[in-house]
């Protein structure tokens, strides 16, 4: 597998933002003013599937933010314009359009952004019917006095703010997949906590194991974070959460803190895997903490995940090693660009990041903090 891609447009784009640090740039946003900074090696960040080239286009999520940037666009804009490429997948299950449904078969959407130089956040939870969530959170942070909407006001907002509402963000490979679940459920899973968790889990993940899903689509997200070369800092997670969750479940993908947090001075950090296990510790937030002590974004998303790891003790969520049997990532940046990928596990190569800088865009494996795999 090619792990790399480096196109001369690309390159000639970036060689645009070295003019642009010494040209003034006019941001689209009303960003303060900032001044470049010397030592700064912009980046962006990605999930895995902000590598993948979408719908026979022939720029990735992480190239699009990049380039973006490099145009001196805001650095959120630049991100969010590069999820929306996701979002608008069908062929992505994790995100937006034709991500897997919760257990009534519905679409429900998950996002948040942050603007680290305007101070600044939105965010969606359980939100239905609209493609490109991340732009609902945004105009949360635009034209509101809070920070999260849920479920139906959300969509209210929504369309008030002029999105386009759809009936049903399904398609026929995300109905079909809830159809094969919903056929493998205990009918009485809703009525027995401890059942509801085996059989609705053990539904999800024989999936898995068979191969109609993609491990990565059973849980997945896009979490995509940037530092341009002023040092603006920003981010953005958006994600159709856990397949077949019961309605209304939200995960930790919109929640300030746990599947994003930045702080404009020290850093960004979002998140992908089990969204309890990140809400349990609000680690994203913990992560920026870290780094503001002087951490490298390395060591501080090593120390979310033993975190992690020390406060899973239920027995239902170990496995034979008495680990967790579940994994989680981070995707953490500082302001100066240093970054990393974290995760609790990266059996072989499947676990992976996406990166972009002036040299192109890559796929990167995780650090892990454990060995193996989540079922050893
Ligand atoms: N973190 C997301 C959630 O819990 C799902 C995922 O990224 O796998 O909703």
């Amino acid at each position: 597998m090619n792990n790399k891609i480096s196109r001369r447009d690309f390159v000639i784009s970036s060689a645009a933002a070295g003019l642009a640090a010494t040209t003034p740039v006019t941001s689209k946003a009303q960003t303060p003013a900032a001044k470049i900074k010397s030592g700064i090696k912009p980046v962006v960040i990605a999930s895995r599937n902000g590598f993948t080239i979408k719908n026979g286009g022939d720029i990735s999520c992480v190239e699009t933010a990049f380039e973006r940037m490099a145009r001196g666009d805001d650095v959120l804009d630049s991100l969010i314009a590069g999820v929306n490429i996701v979002e608008l997948d069908p062929e992505d299950t994790s995100v937006g359009y034709g991500g897997l449904p919760n257990a009534d078969g519905v679409v429900q959407l998950d996002s948040c952004c942050m603007h680290g130089p305007r101070k600044q956040a939105g965010g969606v939870a359980a939100l239905e019917g609209i493609r490109n969530p991340s732009l609902v959170a945004k105009a949360v942070m635009d034209h509101t006095d809070h920070h999260l909407l849920a479920g139906r006001g959300a969509q209210e907002f929504a369309r008030s703010m002029g999105f386009k509402i759809e009936d049903d963000l399904n398609t026929e490979r995300s109905r079909e997949l809830w159809l094969n679940w919903k056929r493998r459920v205990d009918p009485r899973h809703y009525l027995d906590p401890e059942k509801r968790f085996e059989a609705g889990a053990q539904a999800g993940l024989d999936m898995v194991k068979e191969g109609l899903i993609e491990e990565n689509d059973y849980y997945g997200t896009i979490n995509c974070n940037g530092v341009n070369w002023k040092g603006e800092l920003c981010g953005v997670t958006t994600t159709s959460g856990l397949a077949w969750k019961i309605p209304g479940r939200v995960g930790d993908s919109p929640i300030l803190g746990a599947g994003l947090y930045v702080d404009g001075e020290v850093g960004a950090a979002g998140s992908t895997g089990r969204g309890e296990a990140n809400l349990y510790g609000l680690l994203s937030y913990l992560i920026v903490e870290e780094m503001r002590s002087g951490n490298h974004p390395k060591d501080a998303g090593m120390e979310a995940l033993r975190r992690v790891k020390d406060n899973t003790i239920e027995p239902r969520l170990l496995n034979n090693r008495g680990l967790p049997n579940f994994n989680i990532n981070f995707y953490v940046i500082n302001n100066v660009g240093d970054y990393a990928g974290v995760g609790l596990y990266s059996p072989e190569n499947r676990s992976q990041y996406s990166v972009c800088t002036e040299n192109g865009a890559e796929l990167m494996p995780f650090e892990p903090l454990l060995d193996g795999s989540p079922s050893d």
